[in-house]
């Protein structure tokens, strides 16, 4: 499967993970909107939310929690998670991942 983050958890693509356990790996955006912006989705391959809400709702629970982590953890006031969901919703990458966003004024409508 042609999957960007699955060649990043499988060591394809040389990246220092954020964080890392046997379930869950976070890693620094590419291209970052915030200061902060950290990208957390579930090892294996799901290709978004829905799906994963379908099949796995304690890992749901899970990917979410280490956003909220995170968040806490690499700004000092608020942050936003933000989980694009197929091509209308402006998911670009099919692998089910949490946006970690922080650092500055996050603004509404986030268009
Ligand atoms: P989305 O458009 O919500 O699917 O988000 C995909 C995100 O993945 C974008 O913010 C990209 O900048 C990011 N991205 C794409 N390729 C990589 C990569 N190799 N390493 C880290 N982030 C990436
Ligand atoms: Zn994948």
């Amino acid at each position: 499967m042609d999957c960007i983050f699955c060649k990043i958890a499988a060591g394809e693509i040389p990246v220092e993970p954020v964080y890392r356990d046997a379930d869950v790996m976070a890693i620094a955006d590419i291209n970052p909107q915030a200061p902060h912006h950290v990208l957390v989705m579930p090892v294996l391959h799901v290709e978004n939310v829905y799906e994963l809400a379908n099949n796995d709702e304690a890992l749901v629970a899970k990917v979410f929690a280490t956003a909220a982590k995170l968040g806490r953890e690499q700004a000092g006031g608020g942050f936003r998670l933000v989980v694009n969901t197929g091509a209308e919703g402006g998911q670009t990458v099919d692998h089910m991942h949490v946006h970690v966003l922080a650092g500055r004024l996050m603004g509404w409508p986030p268009g």
